[in-house]
């Protein structure tokens, strides 16, 4: 982090969730001791009917969340911000649920993400088969327009991992302008909404090895003047802040000089360029 100002981390988890380690206090002190001012707690959103209920908090659970939050931004106001947040599920269908959320507490912001294409969680490592079964165009078409349809509701304030499904590395190969056109229409669509894009260092950690959205995205967001807002996605303390400096550069390279904070659902830019 030489050559760029710290940002806020913006995506991280608790146990809530089933499948994340840490106490909240945990998160903070890590993010301390790695320099950052600023986190957020975006924790896997209830959803309704038993929709993925196993990777999730349930209802029951957000005023334990809140509370374990509140007692953390208490006990380290002087040393780090912690921001209130959901990641909250996106698909259609669910939007008075999500509208329900958003009223339930003074949230700092909700990231909408899309991890099901209809029944397939497609980020989940035991539906990863599937991949090798299914027309993998239309599947990068079909998520695209997911990610877009989430933008479009207006009930978020960014948009996590972008172009979550190339997780596993499965990528239509060569040129697709059915595929382009998806991910453009997906822009143009967050564009319009003026919502942010989450750049997440957690497609590092996967088998795809690469940042999260691709650079090909960014330089369209670049282009239309989206902004960006950092996340590492972590689901363990030693996770936060990860290559926040790689996805800085990777903005940078594209001539984003800014990334998103967010405070009671308002958005404010912050540079990250020193000097
Ligand atoms: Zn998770
Ligand atoms: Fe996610
Ligand atoms: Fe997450
Ligand atoms: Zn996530």
């Amino acid at each position: 982090m030489k050559q760029f100002r710290v940002v806020p981390d913006y995506h991280m988890h608790t146990p809530r969730c089933n499948h994340a380690v840490g106490s909240i206090c945990e998160y903070a002190q890590a993010a301390v001791d790695a320099g950052l001012l600023e986190i957020g707690m975006s924790d896997h959103s209830p959803m309704p009917n038993g929709f993925d209920k196993a990777w999730r908090m349930d209802e029951s659970e957000l005023d334990s969340f809140l509370k374990e939050l509140e007692q953390a931004q208490d006990e380290f106001k002087d040393r780090l911000k912690i921001k209130s947040a959901l990641e909250v599920d996106y698909y259609p269908g669910a939007e008075e649920y999500i509208t329900y959320l958003s009223q339930y507490y003074d949230w700092d912001y909700l990231m909408g993400s899309v991890h099901f294409i209809g029944d397939w969680g497609f980020d989940n490592p035991d539906a990863v088969s599937r991949f090798e079964s299914c027309d993998l165009e239309q599947t990068y078409c079909d998520y695209f327009k997911l990610v877009e349809q989430s933008a479009s509701c207006g009930l978020f304030d960014s948009i996590g991992h972008p172009d979550l499904i190339k997780k596993f590395g499965y990528r239509v190969l060569g040129k697709s302008e059915r595929v382009e056109a998806a991910e453009y229409a997906m822009l143009e669509a967050v564009k319009a909404a003026d919502v942010a894009l989450e750049i997440s260092s957690a497609g590092l950690r996967k088998p795809v090895k690469e940042i999260y959205p691709h650079p090909r995205i960014v330089a369209q967001a670049a282009a239309l003047d989206i902004p960006f807002a950092f996340g590492s996605d972590a689901h363990s303390p030693a996770e936060v802040g990860h290559a926040m400096s790689d996805c800085l550069a990777l903005l940078h390279h594209y001539g984003i000089t800014s990334v998103a904070t967010f405070n009671k659902r308002q958005r404010s830019p912050m540079s990250f360029v020193k000097g």
